[in-house]
């Protein structure tokens, strides 16, 4: 929010006309005065009308001083974008309220399949309405009535500055108003973030929308406009919990295929660490056989993995999906004797289905045993 206080519409209290009603009687029109906090000064002794409300007495100003005005003055962040997005994905794909309000339909995890719709929600009469136990027509009514007043829209696009390259062309400025965002956010966070290079708009909803901390991007930023675009991704596909995990893992140099693939799994940077060490290979190979081996849906220990090192240094380290069907097939066709990772791991150190399988028939149920028999 700027020095101007723009969290009202003008620098002065603005003077309107509403309707006012006693119960179910209507009592005319009167003025109104609702200053620049959202305060409103009504002809009423307010204290007296709450006394009589309790005894089911309402007047209609008390409803504009204590929910309408409240729900407008939300409103009016929200279609300003001064507060905002106010939305974003979940790991499933869909969008939804960031701060879902329990009275609205949004409470029980509403979600869109698009972030057009989810946005819009977060900008409208009904959730505000809701949130302040207004009716959503009377919220619409007094924004008419201050509209009017003023001469101006809640909602007018704030056109960027000129040669601003926060983002690759002028249209995505404007989707990113209609996803809630301002440009003015957009150039700030671009600025403060210290890329040179424009950043694909759906990063500033993803980083808007979840919060993610600027410092934490940082390392990313360093690197390109893409690289915080990619750990906005994954941090969101990941859970936030993995924060710690996906910067680790990139300033490891881990390729970025095999971060999103070991993100949130068993294997830990130390791992990877331990078996570069004992291995001599780099950390980003490591980690590439590691996703390769979670990508097959095995899970062999730090110590499976050197040997099947030792038993093919520079060979295959992974056995494809067919190769591990076709030594249960061969060896275990119900599925009785062995753990899928054992069978990666004895195929991946022998190399062969068949020659797999015979040595299984042997009696040799995991690495271990096979390499006990071959020291024997
Ligand atoms: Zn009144
Ligand atoms: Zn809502």
């Amino acid at each position: 929010m700027d020095a101007l206080g723009t969290g009202f519409p003008t620098r002065e209290p603005i003077t309107i006309t509403v309707p006012c009603s006693i119960g179910s009687r209507r009592a005319g029109t009167h003025r109104v005065t609702i200053d620049t906090d959202w305060s409103v000064t009504t002809p009423h002794d307010l204290e007296l009308e709450r006394i009589a409300s309790a005894f089911g007495s309402t007047t209609s100003c008390l409803r504009l001083v204590d929910q309408i005005a409240p729900a407008v003055a939300d409103l009016w962040l929200a279609q300003t974008r001064r507060v905002g997005p106010g939305i974003r994905r979940a790991s499933d794909g869909r969008w939804r309220i960031s701060q879902p309000i329990s009275a609205c339909a949004c409470r029980e995890g509403l979600s869109w399949p698009g972030p057009d719709k989810a946005a819009e929600h977060f900008r409208s009469p009904t959730h505000w309405a809701a949130r302040h136990g207004a009716r959503a027509r009377d919220v619409r009514s007094l924004i008419r009535r201050i509209e009017t007043e003023l001469g101006t829209q809640f909602e007018a696009f704030e056109p960027p500055e000129p040669g601003c390259r926060a983002i690759h062309s002028p249209q995505d400025f404007e989707w990113l108003w209609r996803m809630n965002l301002s440009p003015g956010r957009a150039t700030e966070l671009h600025q403060h973030l210290g890329l040179r290079d424009p950043l694909a708009a759906i990063g500033y909803l993803h980083i808007e929308g979840w919060q993610i901390d600027p410092a934490w991007l940082s390392d990313f930023a360093a690197h390109s406009a893409e690289a915080v675009l990619w750990a906005a991704n994954t941090l969101i596909e990941h859970d936030l919990r993995h924060a710690d995990d996906i910067h680790e893992l990139y300033l490891a140099g881990i390729h970025w295929k095999a971060i999103n693939a070991l993100a949130g799994g068993p294997y830990q940077l130390s791992d990877i660490r331990a078996v570069a060490e004992a291995t001599g290979q780099s950390n980003r190979a490591v980690a590439a056989t590691l996703a390769a081996w979670l990508g097959v849906d095995c899970r062999p220990s730090v110590a499976q993995v050197i040997s099947v090192w030792r038993a093919q240094p520079y060979g295959r380290q992974v056995p494809s999906n067919a190769a591990i069907e076709a030594v249960y097939a061969k060896a275990d066709p119900r599925r009785q004797l062995l753990e899928r990772t054992d069978v990666g791991a004895l195929l991946a150190a022998i190399g062969t289905p068949t020659q797999t399988a015979g040595v299984i028939a042997q009696g040799v149920r995991s690495l271990a045993e096979y390499e006990q028999e071959k020291a024997s």
